[in-house]
Formats: C-alpha cells, structure tokens, sequence
C-alpha cells in the first residue's frame, strides 16, 4: 500500500510553488483587467506540457484558463477553480520576507492558485491519481464591485464543471457546508425642481432626508423581523445600512439623498422575495414623502448549502486529516465567493478552503509559504481521494 500523503509531501516542492506564486503575482491584473495574468498562467502551464484550453466564457477581453491532468481510467473529476483577478489598489509588487510572500493578491488568490499548478504537478509526478482527473479553471470578474461575476457563470454554463469543486480563497478553518447570500443596496432618493434656500420655500418642499430617513427606520424595523430567520452555523438574516448622504448646507432644501447597505439572507429564503420585499419598501416611503425613489439590489451571489455526510466532504476530510493530523470543524461560510455559484447554478459540492492568509482587499496582502505547500497537499490528497471513490 503506497503512503499518499508521504508521496506528495516530497514530491510538492517549496520553491517550485513560490515562484509560481511570484509569477502571477508580479502581473498587476485589477478585476476587468486580467488577461495578461490569465495568459502568464497559461504560458507556465504550457510550458510544463499541461493542456490549456482558452473558453472565453463571456469576455473575451480575457479568455479564462482551463488545464486538466487526466489519469486515463474513468472516475470522478475534481476541479481546482479560481479568480487571477484583484480589487483595484495601488499594485504591491511581490517580495519574500522570512518565508512569508507579500504583493497584490498574494492572498486572494493567487497564492492559492499556485497551490493548485503544484498540486496538478504533485499528482502527476507521482502518478497517485490512478482513476479520475483533475481540472483547473482560472477567470476573471470576479472582485465586486468591478466584475459582476459573469465569467464564472459562462464557464460553468458551458460545461467546465468537475464533479465537485475546490476553491482557494483565504479560508482555512472551519470547513463551509453553508453560507448566506448577498446583496448589494443602493438607494437614491430625488425630489422635482432645484436645490433652494430654506425660507424662500425649501421649508414646503417634499424632503429628501425625511424619507432617507424613513427608509433606515423601514430597514431597521425589517431586520428586527429578520432575525427569527436564523441558523446554528451561518447566523441571522439581515438588513444593514453602512452608508448615508443628503445635503449640500444647513439651511438648503437638497433634491438628493443615497444610502448604501446590504442584505444577506440564509438557503430557503427566495432571492426574489427579499428583492421584492425592499423594492415594497421604497415604493411606500416615496408615495408616503412625494418623492422619487430609485432601488437597486445588486445580488453578488446567493445562498448555498451542501450536505456535510456526502461523500466529497468525508474525502476532504480524510485528506486534510493526512495532511494536518487532524478534521475541521463544520462551519459557516462568513463571505460570498464562487463556490455559492457552483453549488446553485452547477449543481455539484463546492468546498472553499485555501491558505490561512492575511489582508485580502488591503495593501498589505500577506501569506505564508508553507501555508500554500499545506494547501497544495490538501488539494492532491483530496484528489487521490475522491476521484477514485464510487
Ligand atoms: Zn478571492
């Protein structure tokens, strides 16, 4: 009986992976802007005899990245996915300090990208995987609010779908079997005629601020009613206004007020019902004030679950258990990513899981590299694993 997990720990290699990592993360590619990193990932690819496909899915302005390493006996696939694009910040150049890599999008997740080529070259060195494939898909639009996570969407759409799905994002402990959906709320309140002085009759006109006002208290009074709504892992349903503006001077009638939040929902609550349900709202606060509001609710991803006893959670776990000594715990997704996409849209498992990493959507992104070589070899286990099962 061959040991995997030794097998792979040798054949996973520190500075191969690290400059991999280094390689796409000296590629500045904010959301929209990825192609140039999506073809330096395909020339590595290339360039170590891996296949690479290049579907547009949707935007051809950066054709995404598809790369498969078949065993040649049929099984399960599992697929390795993930974004090369970053938020727009000024570009951190990489540079490794004590073990630790820094540099745009080190830890979302171009790090964990790299993981997977190692894992890929891991499995095909060794030659463990003896029945299945895997895949590795690579996009971009990902990052909101600058993408609008379409690519994905083509990518699954048009059948680049494994059996279940790994996704590197900045999450390494617990292991998310549920997470809540998300929306994005912008509202934008407008009343007739012009800005005018408050006693030369901006006292009479409809006030914008008032019904601003009206809408956070209506919002208020609507997360109370969500917080029955409620679940062990994944916590509450919710409301949440984070951002408020109206008013050019103190004694001036504005024609404009915005406000900004969100709403977050659990599995089993329709999308479109919490739509509907503040679409209700701004319409009775602008016939109730006479003014004008307009309500965008920009869904980022919706609501997913998977059951935790199938059998590509038990093969996660074991692998990650030869690889760390020990299970994770069962949890909660605490953001949206991809993975809501796979399990609603592509209808297989999705398990986020990616290294232990540091400030994702800051200037000061940072990760260990034997976090990545840990994930690398989650990943390959996890592969040896699953694609033989069933
Ligand atoms: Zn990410």
């Amino acid at each position: 009986m061959r040991d995997a997990a030794k097998e792979l720990t040798a054949a996973i290699q520190y500075d191969r992976l690290l400059d991999t990592a280094i390689k796409l993360v000296e590629v500045p590619s904010p959301t929209r802007s990825a192609a140039d990193v999506l073809d330096r990932l395909d020339e590595i690819l290339r360039a170590e005899r891996f296949s690479v496909e290049r579907p547009a899915a949707g935007w051809p302005e950066a054709p995404a990245v598809v790369s498969r390493y078949e065993s040649g006996q049929p099984g399960k696939t599992l697929q390795f996915n993930g974004h090369l694009d970053t938020v727009h910040l000024p570009f951190v150049p990489p540079r490794v300090e004590n073990g630790v890599l820094y540099g745009s999008g080190c830890s979302d997740m171009k790090g964990g990208i790299a993981a997977c080529v190692e894992a890929m070259r891991a499995l095909r060195e060794t030659g463990l995987l003896t029945a299945g494939a895997v895949m590795l898909t690579a996009h971009d639009l990902h990052e909101t609010p600058w993408g609008d996570g379409t690519q994905l969407n083509g990518l699954i759409d048009e059948g680049y779908l494994g059996d279940a799905v790994l996704l590197p994002e900045y999450l390494a402990d617990p292991l998310p079997v549920i997470g809540r959906g998300l929306s994005v709320l912008n509202v934008k309140i407008t009343r007739a005629g012009e800005p005018v002085h408050e006693v030369l009759g901006g006292s009479q006109q409809p006030s914008v601020i008032r019904a601003g006002a009206e809408v956070v208290r209506r919002f208020a009074e609507l997360d109370e009613q969500l917080r029955p709504l409620s679940h062990p892992l994944a916590g509450r349903e919710s409301m949440f206004v984070g951002q408020f503006s109206s008013g050019e001077i103190y004694n001036q009638a504005p024609i404009e007020c915005m406000l900004a939040g969100t709403r977050r929902w659990l599995p089993g609550t329709a999308m479109q019902d919490a739509e509907d349900q503040f679409q209700q709202i701004l319409a009775e606060v602008a016939q109730q004030h006479g003014v004008q509001i307009e309500g965008r609710f920009q869904v980022a991803r919706d609501a997913y679950e998977i059951d935790p006893t199938q059998p590509f959670v038990a093969a996660f776990q074991s692998a990650h258990r030869l690889a760390t000594g020990r299970l994770l715990s069962i949890g909660a997704k605490p953001f949206v990513d991809d993975g809501n996409e796979f399990v609603n849209r592509g209808g297989i498992p999705a398990i986020t899981h990616g290294p232990d990493a540091k400030g994702a959507h800051t200037l000061y992104e940072e990760v260990a590299v034997a976090e990545l070589v840990r994930v690398a070899l989650v990943y390959a286990l996890t592969a040896v694993e699953f694609c033989q099962s069933g």
